[in-house]
Order: C-alpha cells, then structure tokens, then sequence
C-alpha cells in the first residue's frame, strides 16, 4: 500500500473522483471514532444513521473493487484520537502517503492540519458544494454582515438555475411571499406518509451501549432514515412526486392533526445532503426536471426550494469559514440561562414547544420553522446560553453538522453573532405560533392573553426580551416600530406583562 485515504463519515460521496479507479495501491479507511461520538452528546438515531451509512458506503466501495479497511468502535477504542489511529494504521501498512479530503468542520480541519505524522499528508476538495471553497473568502468577510438575497441571486446566474437570459424566470427572483400559509382542512388531507426505511441498527446500538456512549432520543432498532445512495435517490424521488407541489405553501405550517405531522411536505434531504450521499446540483436539477414537466407544480414551489439549496444552504457555509474560529463564542446578547430541562424530554405545556420537541425526540428531525420560531425562538426569548443551544441543535438533529448548524443556531435563530448572518432576531409571541399552526388550539395557555394563570407564557417573554434589549432592537428598523404600542399602554399594564415573565422565567421547568 503507498496511500491511505480517509474517508470521514460525512464524506459519503460516491461519486468523487477518487473512486473513479480501481488502484491496489490505496487503501481506503471508514472508521467509527470514539472522539466523534463524544464531542457533543448525540441523539441515537444520528449516531446510528452516520454508523450505518458509513458501513453502507465501506461495502459500496468495495463491491467496486477498492481496498477498504472499515473499523468500529471496538476496533478503535485504542486510539485517543485520529491523529493517532492514522499514525498507527501508517505504521501497520507501510502507506508514504495519506490523503484526506478538506473537512467541512473546522474541529477537524485543524485536527487533521496539526497533526504531525512521518508520512506525507495532502488534503483535496470533497468536491460537493457549489461554492468553491476557495471562492469563500472572496464572497465572505469576517465580521461583516452579509445578506443570503444576493449571494443567492449570484449563484442562480452563475449556475443558470431558473433563469431567462440574465432574468430571474417569472420577472422575480424570490416568491417567498406565497409560501407562508397554514394548513387547511383540503391541505391536511393530503399530506403525503413520510417514506421510512427498515435499516437494522441493533448490532450499532449494542456497540454502542458497549462503549458506553452517552446518547439521548428514541433508539428503534429499524432505522427508518435513508443510509446509501439508492435510499436517498427513493427519498428525492419522493419529494418530488409528492411533496413538492405543497412544499413552499406549506413550507412554514406546523400542526398536530395529521399523523405524518412530523413530516408535513419537506424533503428530508439533509442527511443524505449533508453526508454527500446526494449532490446539492443533482437535487436541484431533479426539483426544477420535475416542474418542467408537472403541470401541479408552480414556480413559487421550485424557487422556494431552490433557494433552501442553492442559496441558504451554501449561503451558512460561507458564514461558518468567514468566521471561524470565533463564530462558536459570540454571544451578542451576553446570554447565560441554562436551557430549560424540557428540551430533553418534551415535557411542557405549551402545547409548539412539546410537539417540536417531543417529534425531534422520536426522530431527530424537526422542520425549519420548528427549529426556528419554536425551540430558537424561545431560547432567544429566556436569553438561553448560545453554547447550550448550541449543543443542543448539534446533539439532536441527523444532520447536525457544526458548519451549517452553528450559523443557523448561534446566527440565525438566537442573533448571538449580532447580525452577521439576518437582519434581526426571530423573536416572535405567541400570535405567530396561532398564525402558523394549530397548536394553540389545544394548549392548556391561552394565545390571547399576556398575563395570568392561563396566558401563553410566549407573550409576556416577548416583551420581557424586547424591553431588556431596547436600546440595541431601537436602532434596528425592522425592529423599532414594535415599541409604538409598547409605549402606548398603561405602565401598570406594562410591569404586570414583565411581572409575569419574570414569573415564568422563574419557573420555566414548570411551564
Ligand atoms: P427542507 O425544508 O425540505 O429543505 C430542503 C433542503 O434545503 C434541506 O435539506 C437543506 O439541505 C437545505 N436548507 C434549507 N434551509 C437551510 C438552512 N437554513 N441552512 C442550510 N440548509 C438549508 N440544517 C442542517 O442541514 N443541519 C443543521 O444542523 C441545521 N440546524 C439548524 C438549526 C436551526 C436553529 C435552524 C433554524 C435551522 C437549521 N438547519 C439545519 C436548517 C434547516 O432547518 C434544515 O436544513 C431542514 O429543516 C432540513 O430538513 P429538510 O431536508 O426536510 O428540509
């Protein structure tokens, strides 16, 4: 062997060119880590979902005929670290040579450019995103706010997507305004069984209750999440077929009443994205194949989508390299309250919060809005710690990966890098969450009221979030107006709203 390649687990790219030739010579390495499993304490089916993939793919390759040396965790228990298996498994086959592909991590770019090893070390590109990782520091500046509309409009006319000539097809370039509705009753009725699979996990589970890794969430022994190629391929197939034609109308909706509510229309791609089982281009061109020739299929629908992957999806990757290291200790607001316990085990009242958590629990999957204006926003509103929400996010989701979930937690959703990634923070009471779901319906609160024993505690941490920001959200247009009303109101009326956030705020676990 002259090579040793590493392949990590997010690295599940078929279709690189490495794999292109068959050559004796290389050896291509798929390992369970120890130091992977730990950084973060993860949900189960995320441990099991990036295991089992990673086995699929060590199988995949060697079906073709490559070398592939694939090891568990019992095999690597010895090893502190990768640094350290690497040096070792360099030793045991002889390889002058190791060859990795860039990490989209930085914890792990700066592991693999640290480390010191007899042999020769080379990094290449893992040739998935659309944005050249070179190009990043060109598009990016540290420290400077950026807008996603017009990276994104930049990256339509670079790749010609949905464009006529140089114009946005249709004459515009974003149609979000049509993609914000409820569901209804003809809608509910329609929402699609979400497509599950049957991967065994039992024998990962076991490993990992062997090598006692702390972990949380529902453990199944069936995987129902997609862990090679062809399984991702159904689940793109599937969304497009059925989904995409409700997809951006329904794309910010949350409702209890279906039993696929955990699903609704989204894609669930991420994983098999994020894993580079499927490539950003591939999705998008089968999204955009599929409204050329679906009558059901509006323009808003694949724009809406299309702009998830080609624009915000990139858009957060040249936030993270802009900005880190550092990105990972902003804390704008100076937050510091622990996340309450309930977002461990989906124990609330409030009826948004359980449903987001209690599903993310189940599946570890929640859709964008619940991440966002559900968990995000009430952690924004209590001043949540950004690391604890942070380990959080990067703990529970399958596809939690740090360089699009710290932008999209610690930027996007609790405005800790004040103002790097959005234009204001998602703050929001809880008149939004009655706009957009059927929650509240059911909840033992009520939306309507801002204080006492039945008000959604939503309202009063509302305002209890903006008065103690006022002098930063003051400055900020899309924020300022709010305080008109504020103002307005009796000062009685003003301290009872604080009074019973703070109450609240007192007894968060209780709520
Ligand atoms: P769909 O709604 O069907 O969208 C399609 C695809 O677009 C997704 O698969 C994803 O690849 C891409 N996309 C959409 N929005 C974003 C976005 N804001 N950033 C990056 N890609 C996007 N996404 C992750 O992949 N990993 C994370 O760890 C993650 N953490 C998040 C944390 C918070 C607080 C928030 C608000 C969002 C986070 N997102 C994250 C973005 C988004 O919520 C998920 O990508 C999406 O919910 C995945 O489900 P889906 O495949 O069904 O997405």
């Amino acid at each position: 062997t002259h090579c040793l390649r590493l392949i990590l687990g997010d690295q599940l790219n078929l279709q690189h060119s490495w794999f292109q030739q068959v050559d004796d010579g290389v050896l291509y390495l798929v390992a369970e880590l120890h130091q992977e499993t730990g950084y973060v304490r993860h949900h189960s089916q995320k441990l099991c979902a990036f295991f089992a993939a990673m086995a699929a793919f060590a199988q995949q390759l060697t079906q073709q005929g490559h070398r592939v040396l694939h090891l568990t965790l019992d095999d690597t228990a010895a090893y502190p670290d990768l640094p350290a298996l690497l040096a070792a498994l360099a030793e045991q086959h002889r390889v002058t040579r190791i060859e990795c592909q860039r990490p989209d991590e930085y914890r792990l770019l700066a592991q693999l450019a640290d480390m010191t090893l007899p042999v020769s070390i080379s990094m290449c590109d893992s040739e998935h995103f659309l944005l050249p990782f070179e190009e990043i520091e060109r598009q990016f500046q540290r420290g400077k706010a950026h807008r996603m509309e017009p990276f994104y409009r930049r990256m339509r006319q670079r790749y010609n997507l949905l464009m006529t000539g140089d114009k946005p097809e249709g004459g515009k370039w974003n149609y979000d305004q049509d993609n914000r509705h409820a569901l209804n009753a003809e809608a509910l009725a329609q929402v699609p069984a979400p497509l599950c699979f049957d991967n065994p996990v039992g024998d990962i589970l076991q490993r990992l209750d062997r090598h006692k890794v702390a972990r949380f969430g529902a453990a199944p022994e069936r995987l129902a999440w997609p862990i090679n190629r062809d399984q991702s391929l159904q689940m793109l197939e599937d969304f497009c077929q059925h989904r995409l034609r409700h997809f951006g109308t329904y794309q910010d909706a949350m409702t209890d009443q279906s039993p696929h509510s955990w699903s609704l229309f989204h894609a669930r791609l991420s994983f098999s994205l994020n894993t580079k089982m499927l490539h950003p281009m591939e999705v998008i061109e089968a999204v955009i194949g599929q409204y050329r020739q679906d009558e059901a299929i509006t323009l808003a629908q694949v724009e809406g989508f299309v702009r998830q992957i080609l624009g915000w999806r990139e858009y957060v990757r040249g936030i993270y390299w802009a900005n880190m290291p550092g990105y990972e200790r902003l804390n704008f607001f100076n937050a510091q309250r622990a996340l309450p316990a309930f977002y461990w085990s989906g124990e609330t009242q409030m009826r948004c919060l359980s449903q987001a958590i209690g599903q993310s629990l189940e599946w570890g999957y929640a859709h964008h809005i619940q991440r966002l204006m559900v968990t995000g926003t009430f952690a924004l509103l209590i001043g949540a710690d950004p690391d604890e929400v942070d380990q959080w996010y990067l703990g529970i989701y399958l596809d939690a990966i740090e360089w699009v979930e710290l932008p999209n937690t610690r930027g996007m959703s609790q405005y800790a890098d004040g103002g790097l990634l959005a234009s204001k923070p998602y703050a929001a009471s809880g008149n939004y969450l009655n706009k957009m779901s059927d929650h509240c319906q059911s909840c033992r609160y009520r939306v309507q009221e801002k204080t006492g024993p039945h008000a959604c505690p939503w309202n009063s941490l509302y305002w209890h979030f903006m008065v103690r920001h006022r002098e930063v959200l003051d400055r900020n247009p899309r924020t300022r107006m709010v305080y008109r009303g504020w103002d307005n109101r009796e000062p009685e009326q003003r301290q009872a709203v604080l009074d019973h956030a703070q109450h609240c705020l007192d007894n968060l676990d209780g709520l």
